[in-house]
């Protein structure tokens, strides 16, 4: 039996990250069969511009996480050379630049062929989204569930981030995470105060060092892997809890103690 076109298994998106400024990820994602490119954050225009022109994609939709200004600096100049269509927040609409489309929680958003679905994770700021493309198994997630961490609380409450990530928790374990910032090395540092004696946290800092020392990028990392590794996902867990002294707490009060000691570590 010959597949009707319709029915063809979809081609994936193809991501490229791009580092930005000091610490900074951006990402681009091009849908080989309608040609249609998405940019994910623009903390600065040159090296975004220049991939661009590398790769001979030209941006078609621009999709903004949050307001902060190392996620959106370079968005004038990006503009300039590519008049792309500008996505973010409607609950951000008010302090984020000029926006074609305002989306929420569970809105969708067109690549080209792929969609994907708009996930609020409010508490790193309050409006903060991720995107999330289960044709391609990709979560854009920004500055709220990163590489062995999670965004600093700054608008938002530690439960509300809790509620955020375990939104992200949900999604299939093969899910790739494009998170924000290149942190993980510090994070794990942290991790390990938390969940010392986990074997799969111990394998993975030490993958993390050995990727940094030769200077390759540790994002994006896989959400199976942040599962078992990433303690801000592991307020559950009873060796954590035991190890904080909360044995039997709810998840929300663990979450809270360990967001509180990263904040002070
Ligand atoms: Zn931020
Ligand atoms: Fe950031």
């Amino acid at each position: 039996m010959i597949l009707a076109e319709e029915s063809a298994i979809a081609m994936p998106l193809d991501i490229r990250t791009i580092p930005c400024l000091d610490d900074n990820y951006a990402y681009l994602a091009h849908d080989p069969e309608t040609g249609a490119t998405a940019l994910i954050d623009i903390p600065e225009a040159a090296p975004i511009l220049k991939a661009l022109k590398d790769l001979g994609w030209t941006l078609s939709d621009i999709l903004i996480t949050h307001h902060h200004y190392d996620h959106i600096d370079g968005l004038a100049d990006v503009l300039r050379q590519h008049p792309a269509r500008v996505i973010g927040a409607a609950a951000d609409a008010h302090r984020l630049p000029a926006l074609d489309v305002k989306v929420a929680e569970g809105d969708t958003v067109q690549v080209g062929s792929e969609s994907g679905t708009v996930i609020d994770v409010s508490g790193h700021t309050v409006g903060h989204v991720a995107f999330y493309f289960a044709g391609s198994a990709a979560v854009f997630t920004a500055d709220s569930l990163m590489a062995l961490g999670c965004g600093r609380v700054f608008e938002g409450s530690k439960p509300q981030m809790h509620e955020s990530l375990q939104k992200l928790a949900a999604l299939p374990g093969e899910t790739v995470v494009y998170s924000g910032h290149e942190y993980t090395a510090a994070n794990a540092q942290f991790a390990l105060t938390i969940d010392p004696d986990n074997a799969a946290l111990i394998s993975r800092v030490r993958e993390v060092t050995e990727k940094r020392a030769s200077h390759l990028p540790t994002v994006p990392s896989l959400l199976s892997e942040e599962l078992a590794t990433n303690p801000f996902l592991r307020a559950h867990d009873p060796a954590i809890q035991a190890h904080l002294g909360m044995t039997g707490a709810n998840a929300v009060d663990v979450f809270t103690e360990i967001r509180t000691r990263k904040d002070n570590f």
